[in-house]
């Protein structure tokens, strides 16, 4: 038998993997107030994406429980017996609240994404790119077997150069609009013109913004002043600010169509819980009613980004929850990680290949959840860290 072994094959790339990039996974059990307890140790969670810390919103696991105990599973698809009136009444709330005429549900964001750029996406169409969208995005322009462009991080002149390298194909334009390993807001106003000009539908991505930002927690496009004419296919999650799990698409009726007879993440799965649906209402109420929570997180946002700028570490450009330290190396910014959680602060490092080559990175993750007190802890360890020498990039 001259066939190479594909289990050989895996052994061999498990035991030539660097050290610096080899994962494992961590038992880790969040009590609440942004604590989490690793190893018996308690520590401050600067890695979470609960950025309202909704999820130990009492009223929220509430809902939860209740709707839990009427049923636990969906017990079928969506077009097969499994659209509860959970699931119902959450798309007309969402629609309501982001003021689209449609929306339609997911299990996660990953599955919304592949869904939603399967079912608009063929092989003859363009999809372009920021270089830095989340895994999805990409994932979800490759299993269409669409055309993938990338252009620069932000660059909106890259990405109309792109488009008028290709005038005779469709094209779906396609951003993070908190862009999740950096933090930094994509140009949508510019992005949306773009669009406009060239013909070219937007798809934005809101994982990182939805409750978090615009007015009533909305997101950035909200937050732009950016609606269903502009943004036809909008994306959000609810495991990040939501605090829960699953995710949706709003859209506009015809693409809602396209879905719901194309999205094949949508129709050859089981619905989500109908009591996760029931939680992510409750969310939503608790966001809606938000700015409170918003202008704590914001207010911890402020002060991190002061007293990082005073202690002289390296900082990038976002003024959202997300504040990457950058360190470089994949080594240095694991044992940074080390050193922290030594410290009492859990944040892990984030490594290619999530991150391109050279940018590994500490990736603070503020959440309202955090106290004053916590941010000033965590400010003091990081200068400790830093000036023993990983800031050296
Ligand atoms: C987290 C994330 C997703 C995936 O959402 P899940 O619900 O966790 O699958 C998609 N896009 C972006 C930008 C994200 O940060």
């Amino acid at each position: 038998m001259s066939r190479p072994s594909l289990l050989d094959a895996i052994a061999a790339t498990n035991a030539a993997r660097a050290p610096a990039s080899r994962r494992r996974l961590r038992v880790a059990k969040p009590i609440g107030g942004a604590r989490v307890v690793i190893d018996g140790r308690e520590l401050i969670d600067v890695a979470s994406n609960d950025y309202l810390g909704l999820a130990f919103d009492p009223s929220i696991r509430a809902a939860l429980a209740d709707a839990a105990r009427e049923q636990s599973g969906a017990r079928a698809s969506h077009l097969l017996g499994g659209h509860h009136p959970e699931h119902a009444a959450l798309e007309s709330e969402l629609a309501a609240w982001l003021g689209y005429p449609r929306v339609l549900v997911f299990s996660t964001g990953y599955m919304a994404a592949l869904g939603a750029m399967g079912a608009v996406l063929s092989r003859h169409d363009l999809a372009l790119q920021d270089r830095l969208n989340h895994a999805c995005l990409l994932d979800g322009a490759r299993l269409a077997g669409a055309k993938l462009l990338r252009y620069a991080h932000g660059d909106t002149t890259a990405a109309a150069d792109m488009l008028k390298r290709e005038p005779n194909r469709r094209a779906l334009l396609i951003t993070d609009s908190v862009f999740s390993m950096d933090g930094d807001i994509a140009p949508l106003t510019e992005l949306a013109n773009l669009s406009q000009r060239e013909n070219a539908a937007l798809m934005v991505d809101e994982a990182h913004a939805a409750g978090a930002l615009g007015p009533q927690g909305r997101g950035a496009c909200a937050a732009a002043g950016l609606g269903t004419t502009q943004v036809p296919l909008l994306m959000l999650t609810f495991g990040k600010a939501f605090g829960i799990s699953g995710a949706a698409i709003a859209c506009t009726e015809p693409l809602a169509d396209a879905l719901l007879h194309s999205a094949r993440s949508f129709i050859y799965t089981t619905a989500m819980p109908p009591a996760i649906a029931a939680a992510i209402r409750a969310a939503l109420r608790r966001i809606i009613d938000g700015d409170d929570l918003r202008e704590r997180l914001d207010a911890r946002i402020a002060q991190f980004r002061i007293g990082a700028q005073s202690l002289g570490l390296p900082l990038v450009a976002s003024t959202t929850a997300i504040q990457p330290v950058l360190v470089g190396d994949a080594t240095a910014a694991l044992e940074a990680s080390r050193a922290l959680m030594d410290r009492g602060i859990y944040c892990p490092a984030i490594r290619p290949p999530t991150v391109p080559p050279g940018q590994a990175r500490l990736r603070i993750s503020l959440s309202a959840a955090l106290s004053v007190a916590d941010v000033e802890s965590v400010l003091t360890v990081l200068a400790g860290t830093h000036r023993s020498g990983y800031g050296s990039c």
